[in-house]
């Protein structure tokens, strides 16, 4: 997989001017950049998977509208897409912190190399595994997935800096067992914290998955996870 190359400014496709869920206990605005070389079936940001495309949001009006929300805001998140195949990401976050704003960073750890170059400008990470190494491929469709995934994730738990695990659960692509293995890894890896979203409709292009409605996680799985991971804080979102 290869990163972008060549761009000078960042690629937008849109953004959120005022999330309370995007960045945990700050007030965020997110914004989403262009490209994503993986297909989840659950992906509820299918049209920014294209590098390219007609409505990009311009990164120097959004740095703009950033400075009108200067002592409004906390913080600004990264999101996508995947925001970490841009080279132009590191130059964004500059910029975005010299407004004030704290950095949020929302990957699927696919670039682990472009992941290290700007951890250090990041103050929060929100890194999404998919799934148990074995069953990677199975989510995003593509050959050797976990490999950067869990490079991305070994990085994570090495930095100094604040991050989740977040995972997006459907009972038709994540079983018992796959939660419990997944579990029992993240608490191998010593990750600190868990956070389980279950599948939402809304957005989603899998006319199956849209068809079966949002999913509610068990009771009974979310206490076997926290038995088989005790040293992990596992919630539910
Ligand atoms: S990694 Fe994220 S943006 Fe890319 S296909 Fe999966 S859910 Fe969508």
């Amino acid at each position: 997989m290869q990163q972008i190359r060549n761009e000078e400014e960042l690629r937008l496709g849109g953004r959120m001017p005022l999330s309370t869920l995007d960045y945990p206990g700050e007030l965020a605005a997110v914004l989403f950049c262009r490209g994503c070389p993986w297909r989840c079936p659950y992906c509820h940001n299918a049209a920014l998977r294209e590098a390219g495309g007609e409505a990009d949001e311009d990164f120097a009006g959004a740095l703009s509208w950033l400075e009108s929300r200067q002592g409004l805001l906390d913080a600004v998140v990264f999101s996508g897409g995947e925001p970490t195949r841009q080279k132009a990401l590191g130059a964004a976050m500059a910029a975005v912190r010299d407004l004030g704003f704290k950095i949020g960073l929302h990957t699927a750890g696919m670039f682990p190399e472009a992941l290290a170059d700007v951890l250090p400008s990041c103050d929060w990470v929100g890194c999404d595994i998919k799934a148990p190494a074995a069953a990677y491929d199975r989510i995003t469709g593509i050959a050797n997935s976990a490999d950067p995934a869990l490079a991305s994730l070994q990085l994570l738990t090495q930095a100094h800096v604040a991050f989740e695990v977040r995972t997006t659960w459907h009972p038709a692509l994540l079983t018992p067992t796959d939660m419990t293995a997944l579990a029992d890894e993240l608490d191998r890896q010593e990750v600190p914290t868990w956070v389980i979203q279950p599948f939402q409709p809304k957005g989603c292009v899998d006319e199956n998955l849209r068809a079966a409605g949002p999913a509610a996680f068990p009771d009974e799985l979310l206490e076997t996870l926290r038995q088989t991971a005790p040293g992990l804080s596992i919630t539910v979102r």
